[in-house]
């Protein structure tokens, strides 16, 4: 995967520019030639969509006829610049810059404004790295930082701790970079946000060759990164941190390592970053009988590529993002393939998420430099909301009608019409149509292959529970038997085990997990009081689940992290606590916000909940309200040490 930015020569005819821009989106090709060629006459009110008819991502909000009008003047401005001899317009100066961020997103406070500019970062500049130093705040100082895991957001923390001036090191228990997208290398294994979003603001690419990438690309992205970002040498590989242990003392962490051959060591540093994941350790279901079953099974994550699936029997076990991901590519090989389905995910029509990128756009993507930028922000600014507001409990709705608002019902009523359609057989429908609200699960891409595959004559959809795994197979609770080859459990991660296995210790010994008592919390899901100089990445209530990329999360905490350490340096402390009162607060308006929320007051099961039944992942809010409260740094929050 490359990085550049690299734009081909516009060197085509009148008629080429204007076929070539037929179907790509237009308000990101409007800002983009605008500050391409610095004809901000582009910008024009006639040329912007109806705010109220965007709802995701594309065209809409706009009319067949401004469309047509929008690609014209577009074009027009592109033949202008090539005849003028592609010289590119002056860099916008802050009012252009405003106009052309606000021709994306609409009318934006300054704040909201700084935020988009951070994420559009034109010209490639890296708005996110740190503007202090260890050397500039505090001359003769030295800080270690050990980061825990080398996947997406380790990778990001690693870089700015780096550009910050400490002294890094990153321990992966993987033999690769990438995480996530290292360990999940199942058939069919792709990204649901789109790609330009799921990328680092500050290590955008126009090469993306799907909407939606598959795992390969993905993997090979963040390895790309790995290299941008000079980190090769600071990485470990095939060394798992098992314990963490604050000495009180010396005010510094014990990390105890185990490399590959099992050998141990210990590393003392000032800092520890943990960034290992929280969707990554399979869970097998509690089923009776699972170690007992005498054919092949493993977990979704842990794929097995050395079978030969042609004709055999097959069982999946689960119904979530992954299985549906890899069930076609099961059932094109399966003499018969059957899904288990204990809860039927909501299935969200997205007809072009198979696809590669259409010639079109890649031909706008080669020739426009930073057509790319504008269209990421473009996706930023409708999925920084995206299907939240959606998902709001409005007090006075009757939660026992399948939804949670007049929105939530729309969005029901539009996905049923959707299951009318890809699902003829009203039996099968019954089954996979799920009761609950959009919104209090995971909701699950189709992009018609799915509910198809589910009609294939070699596949079957069970919703029996299952009583049990024998050697031979699996029996039910109503007593029927199926005879398999293979089982695939594709039943999830232990998401709520925050950190585990890893055993941590704080201040006077304080276990984490024993704080913890199986329900995980943390100031901005970075920080446990008694933890002191202990960071938490993608930690309780920082996930996103209807809108945004998760990438986005991991750049804020990265950015919050140096800030505090900034702050550490600044005050001359060797350590800083978060005070219990600060964090405590601060989950209790966490909580109050879940329980306004479609996943707060469902009672569908998920992983969104722990064994207390409270929501410890979901973050409840829009993408700016993280921003705004991981800017900067209250010292007011903070202990010092
Ligand atoms: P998952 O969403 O947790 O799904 C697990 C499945 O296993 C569910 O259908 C669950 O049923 C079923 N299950 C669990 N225990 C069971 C039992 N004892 N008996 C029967 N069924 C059982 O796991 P996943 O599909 O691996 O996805 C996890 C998350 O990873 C996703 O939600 C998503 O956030 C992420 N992911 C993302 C992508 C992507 O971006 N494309 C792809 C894959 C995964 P219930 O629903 O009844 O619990």
């Amino acid at each position: 995967m490359r990085l550049d930015f690299e734009a081909q020569p516009l060197t085509e005819d009148d008629e080429t520019i204007r076929v070539h821009l037929e179907g790509v989106p237009l308000a990101p090709l409007v800002a983009s030639v605008a500050h391409l060629t610095g004809d901000y006459t582009l910008l024009a009110d006639d040329l912007r969509p109806d705010p109220s008819k965007v709802v995701m991502i594309g065209d809409e909000g706009y009319s067949p006829e401004q469309l047509e009008r929008g690609r014209n003047r577009v074009a027009d401005a592109l033949i202008r610049f090539r005849n003028g001899g592609c010289t590119p317009g002056p860099q916008p100066d802050a009012g252009q810059l405003r106009a052309l961020i606000e021709f994306i997103g609409g009318p934006l406070h300054d704040e909201h404004l700084r935020l988009f500019e951070e994420e559009l970062a034109l010209g490639g500049i890296d708005h996110r790295a740190p503007s202090w130093s260890v050397s500039s705040l505090a001359p003769g100082r030295s800080l270690t930082a050990a980061v825990i895991g080398a996947g997406m957001s380790g990778i990001v923390a690693a870089q700015r701790l780096r550009q910050a001036g400490l002294a890094v090191h990153v321990f992966e228990k993987d033999s690769g970079a990438g995480g996530t997208w290292f360990e999940n290398a199942y058939p069919g294994c792709r990204v649901d946000v789109p790609n330009h979003l799921y990328s680092y603001s500050h290590a955008q690419t126009p090469h993306w060759p799907q909407f939606n990438s598959t795992q390969p690309v993905l993997l090979d992205y963040f390895r790309t990164c790995v290299a941008a970002f000079e980190l090769e040498d600071a990485i470990s590989y095939d060394h798992e941190v098992e314990e963490a242990a604050w000495n009180d003392d010396k005010s510094v962490w014990s990390l105890r390592i185990q490399d590959a051959a099992g050998g141990v060591t210990v590393h003392e540093v000032d800092v520890v970053v943990s960034a290992v994941g929280q969707l990554n350790r399979p869970s097998f279901p509690d089923i009776p009988g699972v170690e007992s079953f005498e054919g092949v099974s493993f977990h979704s994550a842990r794929w097995d590529y050395d079978v030969a699936y042609e004709g055999k029997r097959i069982a999946v076990i689960g119904s979530g993002a992954s299985a549906v991901q890899f069930i076609p590519w099961l059932a094109e090989r399966a003499g018969h393939l059957t899904v288990y389905q204990r809860t039927p995910p909501w299935l969200v029509p997205i007809f072009n998420y198979h696809d590669d990128l259409p010639p079109n756009l890649i031909w706008v993507l080669r020739h426009l430099p930073e057509y790319a930028r504008w269209d990421r922000l473009a996706l930023f600014s409708r999925l920084q909301e995206g299907l939240l507001p959606r998902t709001f409990v409005d007090p006075d709705w009757d939660l026992s009608s399948g939804s949670v608002s007049a929105e939530n019902e729309e969005i029901r009523q539009a996905l049923t019409s959707y299951y009318d359609f890809a699902f003829p057989d009203p039996v099968l429908r019954r089954k996979v149509l799920p009761d609950y609200p959009f919104g209090a699960k995971r909701m699950v891409v189709d992009s018609g292959l799915y509910s198809s595959v589910l009609q294939s004559p070699n596949v079957t959809l069970e919703t029996e529970a299952i009583a049990e795994i024998t050697p031979s197979g699996i029996t039910l609770r109503n007593g029927r038997t199926a005879a398999y080859d293979v089982i695939v459990y594709a039943t999830g991660f232990a998401a709520s085990r925050f950190l585990a296995p890893m055993r941590v210790t704080g201040r006077n010994g304080m276990d984490l997990h024993a704080r913890w008592a199986g329900d995980a919390r943390a100031y901005l899901g970075i920080s446990v009081p008694g933890f002191p100089n202990f960071f938490l990445m993608y930690g309780p209530n920082t996930n996103i689940v209807v809108n945004g990329s998760i990438i986005y999360f991991s750049e804020c905490q990265a950015h919050y992290i140096g800030e505090c350490i900034r702050l550490l340096l600044e005050r001359d402390a060797t350590a800083l606590d978060c005070r219990p009162e600060v964090h405590d607060a601060y989950n209790d308006m966490i909580d109050t916000a879940t329980r306004a929320r479609a996943w707060g007051v469902s009672d569908v099961s998920s992983w969104y909940k722990n064994e207390h039944g409270r929501v410890a992942q979901n973050w409840p809010f829009n993408l700016f309200e993280y921003w705004r409260r991981t800017k900067q740094v209250d010292p007011d929050d903070w202990v010092l040490l």
